[in-house]
């Protein structure tokens, strides 16, 4: 039972303080009980607490669009709100799907996405991520989807261009095979993250972005985890270097306070929504759809984000730094901005269900630290105020720990 949270820190009921290691599942950024935020929905709270948003639209909502799209690219100039990660794909999968039937283009109607993805729980966003124990019972309802091998790399990788040129081999095989079968290619730009924190190249993700525009394929970055900063840029959209067609955010969106998600996409897209016809019409919505405390904490976050951009250099630079001068004892050590992951050498059971990420779960917790090893691949994705005090101990923890294995 965790009674309190603030900074970095939990506090349990029984008293104990543990260090957020994962950022609370990964929305966290500022801290927990940031002031700045909190102090943001309270102000908004005792003005306009929610409102249909059909017909009706409001302050924070007009800001926090016209915000984020001055910090995007000119064609990224329209903004679907809805309430959580899985929502955000669902919109960009639907609209994506729209356009081309929209457009008298039915046949675009097959979706490229990777192995080991994770999109959310909801039926597209499962659909587009791998098949898994987590989606098992409900396989016969999943629509097809065309695999892509994701190359994995990391420190010292020596075969990562062999598995990057064989990955784009596939895509190019499956859009030569069927040039006008594909709506979109849906990716986790740089890192895989309920996979694994499985990381590839910006290099790698711009080819994949530019053939499948060679063959006209609509380019959807997941940017649920990606998001705010997590990758050493604002959006890991810019570090790859391509702008695409949409992005899906949520997570840090609202700083982790609020369930909140936003489906970025542009203009080019949205006129083929326009007309009389209402099967034209992009009919989806939800009750807290652009909730304004959610819209208060987003521009909040947003104004904090922006500010800890050259702190988020400096964990990346302190995180090389740590992973470099010492053994782990464990491989395939990556790093991504504030995001850090290893595997624990096992010989079998690697995966989510590897008894050996529940040891050490329970352990990290007796060091006062929460960590939640994804199977054999232990991680860390911390909260951008999280002091170099603090990481000394959650790194020393996973060392000392790992080599008592
Ligand atoms: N996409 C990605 C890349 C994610 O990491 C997640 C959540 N782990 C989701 C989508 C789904 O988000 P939510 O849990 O808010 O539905």
């Amino acid at each position: 039972m965790v009674v309190k949270g603030q900074g970095s820190v939990l506090t349990l009921e029984d008293g104990r303080e543990l260090i957020d290691g994962i950022s609370s599942w990964w929305v966290n950024l500022h801290g927990h009980s940031n002031p700045h935020i909190a102090k943001a929905i309270a102000t908004q709270a005792e003005t306009l607490e929610h409102v249909i948003f059909a017909g009706y639209t409001h302050e924070p909502a007009e800001r926090l669009a016209i915000s984020l799209c001055e910090l995007l690219p000119e064609r990224l100039n329209r903004v679907f709100f809805s309430d959580n990660g899985s929502t955000a794909v669902e919109v960009a999968l639907k609209m994506a799907w729209q356009y081309w039937r929209n457009q008298e283009n039915p046949g675009r109607n097959r979706i490229l996405a990777f192995d080991n993805a994770y999109h959310g729980d909801t039926f597209g966003a499962m659909a587009a991520g791998s098949r898994s124990e987590f989606s098992a019972a409900f396989e016969p309802l999943l629509f097809e989807v065309t695999r892509l091998p994701y190359p994995e790399t990391w420190i010292g990788d020596a075969e990562v261009d062999e598995k990057e040129s064989e990955s784009l081999a596939v895509l190019r095989y499956q859009l030569e095979a069927s040039p006008e079968g594909f709506a979109a290619l849906i990716i986790e730009p740089l890192v895989q993250g309920a996979g694994g924190m499985k990381m590839a190249r910006a290099a790698f993700v711009k080819s994949v972005c530019e053939l499948a525009r060679e063959f006209g394929v609509l380019v959807i970055f997941d940017e649920v985890m990606t998001g705010f900063g997590r990758t050493g840029e604002l959006f890991a959209f810019q570090k790859v270097g391509i702008e695409p067609d949409f992005i899906c955010l949520s997570k840090g969106l609202t700083g982790g306070f609020l369930p909140m998600s936003l489906t970025i996409t542009g203009s080019q897209i949205q006129d083929a929504f326009r007309g009389i016809d209402p099967t034209h019409t992009f009919w989806h919505g939800h009750s807290y759809t652009a909730n304004p405390l959610g819209c208060a904490a987003a521009l909040a976050s947003l104004e904090l984000t922006i500010q800890a951009l050259p702190l988020i250099k400096e964990i990346e630079s302190s995180h090389v730094q740590r992973l470099t001068s010492h053994d782990y004892r464990a491989e395939r050590i990556r790093i991504c901005g504030t995001i850090v992951a290893m595997d624990v050498p096992v010989s079998s059971g690697r995966g989510y269900f590897s008894g050996i990420g529940a040891r050490l779960k329970s352990e990290f917790l007796e060091d006062g630290i929460l960590l939640r090893p994804l199977g054999n691949t232990v991680y860390v994705m911390a909260p951008y105020c999280t002091t170099q005090a603090q990481y000394d101990r959650v790194f020393e923890s996973i060392r000392q720990r790992l080599a008592a294995l």
